[in-house]
């Protein structure tokens, strides 16, 4: 007898932020789906705000892998065409840089895609099907412009073609999933600069003729010059996923105008909507402010696991910080804090010794005082229920309490229930929640190495109130060679990894 996919019996509801309504999700192609998230620009480091919304995907992608679905994941890399400001004017994020540093923009490129590679890998992030980049599909995004000027729907001027958004207007709607009508966007808008080429100010760009110092440049029918930055979104999800996919996903911040510019280009160019469920996560907060690379309130992972930073009292693991940041569901804003952090430490702990705990459980010939099989299906009903994370957390601390009872003796459980408890543990903990037994490794070893700098930090202080300054000194010294910086503050002296 073939077995049923786990997809056909667990009904998943996902909010469409076009709708702004939780829908009962169904797919293009039944047991498959194709999904699409905005990757990131790869100019700089990425920040933990960037790292939030792409772990909250990493955690969709795998929940309906679990579901048996067979997901193609696209996730770009945005290498050309994001202009400073997100704005139309402006230089290539990714030329600035390679300016300022002296290097060729692939230079820069190729830097800042290993470092978010690596920085995902150390979150435990599965890696998407296919990750294309911007500047591997500038034939496809020249198509796609040929496409919409044929449709009526774009012109050009003096090299430059732009989107016109009030013609599209007419027998669309633009504005639809930020909510926003046309009529108010032109009234809060200034005039245009005289030596604009576009018709109107809501116009946009879907290529640009570049200024002679502008060095990422392309030939195209109209001109030398590169693409707009919502383009490249169109032309790789409809090349990897067709006219018309199931997700589309990217940080709350993308709605309009990047997300809103996507919807006109896939109708303008094939006459239908491109998405059927569009997914925003929301921002991870610093001081209560957005996590913002152009504000300088950030905090990079890297600052964040070595401990050199001027947040936090100490380093974390990435798996705690993954945690941290499941434990706040994908739309609501979540706050960076110290103690935050702390609790989602201890939290994490609790809950990685009791997965342990149960392997040493003895059986019996009952289980008393928890329904397995119920709470099993209310782990699924957190999750079906728009990915909420947090519930299923809440869930399977349930479990932690039961098993922690059955381990003083206060309760039994069956031998059927422990390999039940055994395996849904398992599958949500570590395939779904995607976070990795750190507890015989690192925390040992992190354990130890706190506990034996601070005795040195000890010896340190004791030499200082003898005046021995050549050894207190020769320990912050010798510390630093290897690594360990030692911090002096009011409170008392703490130490970061470098
Ligand atoms: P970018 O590299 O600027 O294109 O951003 C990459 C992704 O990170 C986008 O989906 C953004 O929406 C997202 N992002 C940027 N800042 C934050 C933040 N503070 N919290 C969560 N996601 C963010
Ligand atoms: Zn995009």
């Amino acid at each position: 007898m073939a077995t049923i996919p786990l997809y056909q019996t667990q009904k998943l509801q996902i909010y469409n932020s076009i709708s702004g309504e939780k829908e009962t999700f169904t797919s293009i192609t039944e047991g498959s789906i194709g999904m699409y998230v905005c990757g990131p620009t790869v100019y700089s480091n990425v920040h933990l705000g960037n790292c939030r919304t792409f772990i909250s995907f990493d955690l969709v992608f795998r929940y309906l892998k679990h579901l048996e679905y067979k997901v193609r994941y696209v996730r770009n890399i945005t290498d050309a065409g994001h202009l400073e400001n997100d704005a139309e004017e402006g230089e290539d994020k990714v030329a600035k840089k390679a300016r300022l540093e002296q290097l060729e923009p692939m230079e820069i490129v190729q830097r800042y895609t290993l470092d978010f590679h690596q920085v995902m890998s150390k979150f435990n992030a599965i890696a998407p099907s296919i990750e294309p980049t911007a500047t591997g599909h500038i034939v496809e995004q020249i198509e796609i412009i040929k496409t919409i000027i044929d449709n009526g729907f774009a012109y050009e001027s003096n090299g430059s073609v732009y989107f016109d958004v009030q013609k599209f207007n007419k027998t669309n709607h633009y504005g639809k999933l930020s909510g926003r009508n046309l009529e108010d966007m032109i009234a809060n808008t200034r005039e245009l600069s005289a030596q604009s080429d576009k018709k109107n100010p809501q116009d946009f760009a879907l290529w640009k003729k570049a200024e002679p110092q502008h060095i990422m440049r392309w030939p195209s029918p109209w001109s030398d010059g590169f693409p707009g930055w919502h383009l490249e979104c169109t032309a790789m999800s409809t090349k990897y996923l067709g006219e018309r996919f199931d997700i589309h996903g990217g940080g709350m911040d993308l709605k309009f105008p990047h997300h809103e510019c996507e919807i006109a280009q896939g109708e303008a160019a094939c006459g239908q909507t491109p998405v059927n469920y569009w997914m925003h996560a929301n921002m991870l907060t610093l001081n209560g402010k957005k996590m913002s690379k152009s504000t300088g309130n950030t905090i990079s992972p890297d600052e964040l696991f070595s401990g050199n930073n001027n947040f936090l009292e100490k380093p974390f693991d990435a798996s705690i910080v993954r945690f941290f940041m499941l434990q706040a569901h994908y739309r609501s804003v979540l706050d960076f804090s110290n103690d935050a952090l702390e609790a989602s430490e201890k939290g994490f702990y609790k809950l990685i010794d009791a997965i342990q705990t149960i392997d040493n459980l003895t059986t019996s010939a009952d289980t008393k005082g928890f329904n397995v099989s119920a709470w099993k299906q209310e782990c699924y009903n957190a999750m079906n229920d728009d990915f909420n994370s947090p519930i299923l957390i809440a869930k399977l601390f349930d479990a932690v309490k039961f098993i922690n009872t059955v381990k003083e003796q206060n309760s039994t459980i069956s031998k059927t229930d422990l390999e039940l408890l055994q395996q849904t543990m398992h599958a949500f903990v570590f395939d779904v929640l995607g976070l990795v037994n750190i507890n015989e490794t690192s925390s040992d070893i992190s354990g130890k190495l706190s506990g034996t700098v601070e005795l040195l930090i000890n010896l340190r202080a004791e030499a200082r109130a003898n005046k021995d300054f050549a050894t207190s000194d020769k320990i912050r010294d010798e510390l630093l060679a290897i690594g360990i910086q030692l911090k002096d503050g009011r409170e008392g002296t703490s130490f970061s990894l470098n």
